[in-house]
């Protein structure tokens, strides 16, 4: 790219134009992923709506790479590029609640702590992931699974609108009533279609939920899994939970005596009425399996939104596996058995979150997110501080995910996976697949907006 283009661009833009020539580049080209090493040609930290569209007029232009950032958390680092332009949107971060209306109007380069917070204030929550520290733009595009899902539906099954710069620089409003086309596809087809500047969400009475993590030895894993499993069939669906895998982390709930050791766990979220949270959850602390220690009880949603940011602080190596899954086998069950004991840091771990609930009360076709007739997503989460370990550690992630690959859908959830699944993208999206090319033949037909998992245009 020319001098001239990174100085218009600085002449254009309010926000600001960071090159390898500026201080604070080593700091801006970074994403979550410490694994991820790319030197971008300018990180712009766009300010608002007319700052993005000229960064991306600008890489239409220059026939440079765009990539646009959220909250950065992306595993295969979507969110830069080498010699790219970043559309920054860390800086377009503000949340406005409507109270009466029951939603919030969120930009797009909030995190979901930030959209905790501001709703916190009036009683309300919407789903969002089981971190705080995520993007609500990525997370959102994606489908987005947390602790609210069987109650209230995936992050974008709770998205009214979004403004959307297109590839052209046009910005459109997407809603059921305007561009219903594009607002199907934004809800489960990730960033494939344009910068979203600003998302519209509707809002839910949460506010102390009764819940927190409940571990149990691993000795007793296959127990736990297989209660588990049943229990989810016919829980009321204001229960959330999910199973993990997990190191124990020298946390003062867990005796100090088993720090350091693997155990399973799940951890709990009761949205319903907060004095019905303990009867909900009493089968899984008397019934599941021995319980080593846990931390459940009533508290604030947003302190249990954000109770594991600390396992997950920016800059570890990262590499992750995704699956969608219809029913756990006695096989599938024997294959997480095998693997997920050998988990090999404090920060990995292997996660199955049911989708079921709410979310299968939205037909398949309705969105993008295709798979809403699995019971379950699953993920297993490579995260290790010290580059030297990656070997070692990609290796656990691989062959877990050779082992229950087959016992599990073609696809997984796209905002779980890994760069290398890009091949799995139309089992990801299903019957969907051909409808979000001809979507993305309308809004983006020379691919502009091509760093993530991609859906090509379609040419007939
Ligand atoms: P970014 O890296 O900024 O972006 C990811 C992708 O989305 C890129 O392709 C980017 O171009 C696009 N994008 C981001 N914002 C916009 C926007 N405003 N407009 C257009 N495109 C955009 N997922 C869950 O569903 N539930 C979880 O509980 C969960 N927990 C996680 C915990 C950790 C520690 C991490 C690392 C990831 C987790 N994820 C979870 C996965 C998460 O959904 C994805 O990593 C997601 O991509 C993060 O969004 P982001 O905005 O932070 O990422």
């Amino acid at each position: 790219m020319s001098d001239t283009t990174i100085s218009t661009l600085r002449e254009r833009v309010r926000g600001a134009v960071i090159t390898p020539a500026d201080d604070g580049y080593e700091q801006a080209r970074r994403v979550h992923n410490g694994m991820i090493d790319r030197r971008p040609r300018a990180v712009v930290r766009c300010v608002d709506v007319t700052d993005v569209r000229t960064v991306v007029d600008a890489a239409r232009h220059s026939g440079h790479d765009l990539a646009v950032r959220g909250g950065g958390h992306s595993v295969p680092g979507f969110g830069t590029g080498d010699h790219a332009l970043v559309v920054d949107l860390s800086a377009m971060n503000g949340v406005r609640v409507d109270p009466r209306r029951r939603t919030a109007r969120v930009e797009g380069g909030c995190t979901w702590g930030a959209v905790d917070h501001a709703t916190h204030g009036f009683g309300l929550a919407t789903t969002g992931g089981v971190v705080s520290t995520t993007g609500v733009g990525g997370l959102t595009l994606g489908g987005g699974i947390g602790h609210l899902a069987r109650g209230c539906g995936l992050s974008c099954d709770n998205l009214l609108s979004a403004d959307v710069v297109t590839a052209d620089g046009e910005l459109l409003t997407a809603s059921n009533d305007e561009h219903p086309d594009l607002f199907w596809a934004l809800r489960g087809g990730g960033g494939n279609f344009g910068v979203v500047t600003s998302l519209k969400f509707r809002l839910h009475p949460v506010e102390t939920i009764y819940g927190g993590p409940i571990l149990y030895p691993l000795d007793h894993a296959g127990q736990v899994l297989e209660f588990f499993d049943d229990f989810i069939a016919d829980a009321p669906e204001e229960l959330g939970a999910f199973f993990m895998f997990q190191i124990a982390p020298p946390l003062p709930f867990i005796p100090e005596d088993r720090h350091a050791e693997t155990m399973c766990g799940i951890v709990t979220c009761w949205a319903g009425p907060v004095e019905k949270g303990e009867p909900a959850l009493a089968p899984l602390l008397e019934d599941a399996g021995p319980v080593v220690a846990h931390h459940v009880g009533p508290m604030p949603y947003p302190a249990l939104n954000s109770a594991f940011d600390g396992l997950y602080p920016e800059g570890l190596q990262h590499y992750w596996k995704a699956n969608f899954v219809r029913e756990l086998t006695p096989a599938a069950v024997e294959a997480h058995l095998r693997h997920g004991p050998l988990v090999p840091s404090v920060h990995s771990t292997m996660h199955i979150y049911p989708i079921d609930g709410a979310v299968h009360h939205i037909p398949a076709d309705a969105t993008a997110f295709a798979h809403r007739d699995a019971r379950y997503a699953t993920v297993i989460a490579g995260m290790w501080p010290d580059p030297d370990d990656n070997e070692a550690n990609t290796r656990w992630v691989r062959d877990y995910y050779e082992a229950v690959a087959p016992h599990s859908e073609e696809g997984g959830y796209i905002n779980f996976m890994a760069g290398d699944d890009q091949g799995r993208i139309r089992a990801n999206y299903g019957a969907n697949f051909d409808r979000l090319t001809a979507v993305k033949a309308t809004y983006d037909p020379h691919n502009l907006f091509h760093l993530n998992q991609n859906i090509a245009a379609s040419t007939s």
